[in-house]
């Protein structure tokens, strides 16, 4: 087990700040990382806003009632 106090991050998340290592996953938008429970409510928005983008990036389609 790794003692975050002994290892230093290797990056901090552009978004939040939080302290990043090696090991945690990197998500790039315009060349900044963010980490990954800024990526997850970066997705939760959109999927509040625009939920049709999402379904387009899944491969379905969504309608909606107009
Ligand atoms: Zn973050």
């Amino acid at each position: 087990m790794r003692d975050p106090q002994d290892a230093s991050p290797a990056w901090y998340c552009s978004k939040c700040g939080a302290e990043q290592y090696e090991t945690d996953p990197i998500i790039l938008e315009d060349g900044r990382r963010m980490c990954a429970n800024c990526f997850q409510d970066r997705v939760k928005e959109l999927l509040r806003v625009s939920p049709a983008i999402v379904a387009d990036c899944l491969g379905m389609r969504y309608e909606e009632a107009i």
